[in-house]
């Protein structure tokens, strides 16, 4: 299947097609529909099978295509559990909304605290960062998350395993409202950690799994 049959919006099959990406992985065959008609989902696949932009491309076409709820809370929050994930998830999703308007940051634990303050003041839609220091900077209140839309939680196994669960329920409080979608993703879901983190911020979840995962 190719990107080109998602009815994703041109602006992203550009850079798809820049990237020489045209076939899509099972994981995102099976995750972007799903995602796309705003269900919570929880989804697992193997390292290396294409899980960023299983969640990349429907939160851009949300992004692109919906009103916002608020004009200035972030609209699409994606947790990874380490800083160099996130940075690799912010790249690619950098080379997405080249052109488009679309604004994001990576906040990361390691970098300076006020020098992101000063970035979040922009109203990034997108924030892409590590959940000990999103949390930092929802408790200073330099992130609002009202209006979230999309709370995404990639390797939400290894999250756990880092101890990052107080974290995630603390954003998870913050972003608290009926209209939010949530999608996570795990290489493995036979993790208790994972279940009862996903039954307290999911509602009603879409499984997808491919293979026997990691
Ligand atoms: P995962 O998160 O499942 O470990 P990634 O999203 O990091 O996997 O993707 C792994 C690699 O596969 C990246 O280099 C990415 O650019 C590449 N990739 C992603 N989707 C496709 C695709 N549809 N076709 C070819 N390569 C892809
Ligand atoms: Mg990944």
């Amino acid at each position: 299947m190719d990107f080109e049959e998602f009815s994703l919006d041109r602006r992203l099959l550009t850079p798809l097609s820049h990237q020489g990406l045209t076939t899509a992985t099972d994981i995102q065959r099976q995750a972007i529909p799903v995602a796309m008609q705003g269900k919570d989902m929880i989804a697992s696949s193997k390292t290396g099978s294409g899980k960023t932009l299983a969640f990349l491309l429907p939160a851009m076409q949300r992004v692109l295509k919906q009103r916002a709820l608020s004009k200035r809370d972030a609209r699409v929050l994606i947790l990874t559990p380490t800083r160099e994930l996130a940075k690799q998830v912010y790249g690619q999703l950098r080379l997405l909304v080249a052109g488009t308007g679309v604004k994001a940051s990576l906040i990361v634990g390691g970098e300076n605290f006020n020098d992101q303050a000063k970035q979040l003041l922009k109203d990034p839609q997108f924030i892409v960062g590590t959940p000990g220091r999103i949390a930092d900077h929802l408790t200073q209140r330099q992130i609002h998350l009202n209006g979230l839309e999309m709370l995404i939680l990639d390797e939400a196994d290894r999250m756990l395993d880092l101890g990052f669960a107080d974290q995630l329920l603390q954003i998870n409080r913050a972003a608290d409202h009926r209209l939010r979608q949530t999608l996570l993703f795990s290489a493995t879901l036979d993790n208790t950690d994972v279940s009862s983190i996903a039954q307290q911020l999911l509602k009603a979840p879409v499984r997808v799994s491919i293979g026997g995962a990691n």
